[in-house]
């Protein structure tokens, strides 16, 4: 498979597990030093761009956020040569006005995660990368504009708050997140993925697409809506997607974002 290329990847998380925009695809396995990658990848075309996807969670939603070998699936996409990282992610809300159904390009992050693989600078080599601004401006610009034009409700910014889970937050811990920590939004899969994507000198953002309200609100909230919400967020996922890597530059370029010389600084 010496031959697969894509410069763009985009990572889909709960409820966009194909987004069936591209043409001309083919599923391709890649071998890491890490093991497996969360499924097979996709390689597609669109706007006659060659685009990798993988399903975060695996295609039947088999592999919980704790299991996920982020470091295999962010080894991979930077093995095919990919630039750039679109991670669409399901996420909890934290106040009332990012609601049900909007998006939020997140611009910075709290890690609570307890025990996951952060690192590909794990000896011999050791790497402190910057982490002041996490995401790509550059990427976040793009997926705000095409949201905008799209007429897709997004909030331009949002602190993430990443929880280990399975499990979801307790009412106390909700409070926390949102009172003391100041969180706008609340998932289980942003760390380590963000981290490695940095390490990998890659241009890396979130497009968070909000289920429901965390408990913190009170608000009952049925299986049967949070499907409806997810299935909704999804087709709306494909639209901006389409639009987003429509407007994607082959290459980033270097001089608008610090994304690509991560690792400049970071090497000991
Ligand atoms: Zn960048």
């Amino acid at each position: 498979m010496e031959s697969e290329k894509a410069t763009i990847a985009v990572i889909g998380g709960s409820g966009l597990y194909d987004p069936q925009i591209f043409s001309n695809t083919k599923e391709i396995k890649i071998y890491t030093p890490y093991g497996e990658t969360s499924d097979l990848i996709t390689i597609g075309t669109l706007e006659g761009k060659r685009v990798a996807f993988l399903p975060r969670h695996g295609k039947r939603h088999r592999i919980p956020p704790h299991k996920i070998n982020y470091r295999a699936n962010i080894w991979a996409l930077n093995q095919l040569g990919a630039k750039w990282v679109i991670s669409v992610s399901a996420v909890g809300s934290l106040r009332m006005d990012y609601k049900p159904g909007d998006f939020v390009v997140p611009d910075q992050f709290i890690d609570m995660t307890k025990g996951r693989e952060y690192t590909f600078y794990d000896g011999n080599v050791v790497a402190h990368i910057s982490m002041a601004e996490p995401f790509c401006n550059n990427l976040r610009k793009i997926a705000i504009e095409s949201a905008q034009k799209l007429g897709i409700t997004i909030h331009e910014s949002g602190t993430y708050i990443c929880i280990e889970g399975p499990r979801f937050s307790t009412r106390a811990e909700s409070r926390v997140w949102k009172e003391v920590f100041r969180s706008d939004i609340i998932g289980m899969t942003l760390v380590p993925e963000v981290n490695l994507a940095c390490e990998m000198q890659m241009c890396y953002a979130v497009i968070a697409t909000v289920t429901d309200y965390d408990v913190f609100a009170d608000i009952p909230v049925t299986a049967e809506e949070v499907t409806r919400v997810l299935a909704e967020n999804a087709e709306k996922s494909k639209k901006l997607l389409y639009e987003v890597i429509k407007r994607l530059p082959e290459k980033p370029d270097e001089r608008e974002c610090s994304c690509c010389q991560s690792l400049k600084t970071a090497l000991i």
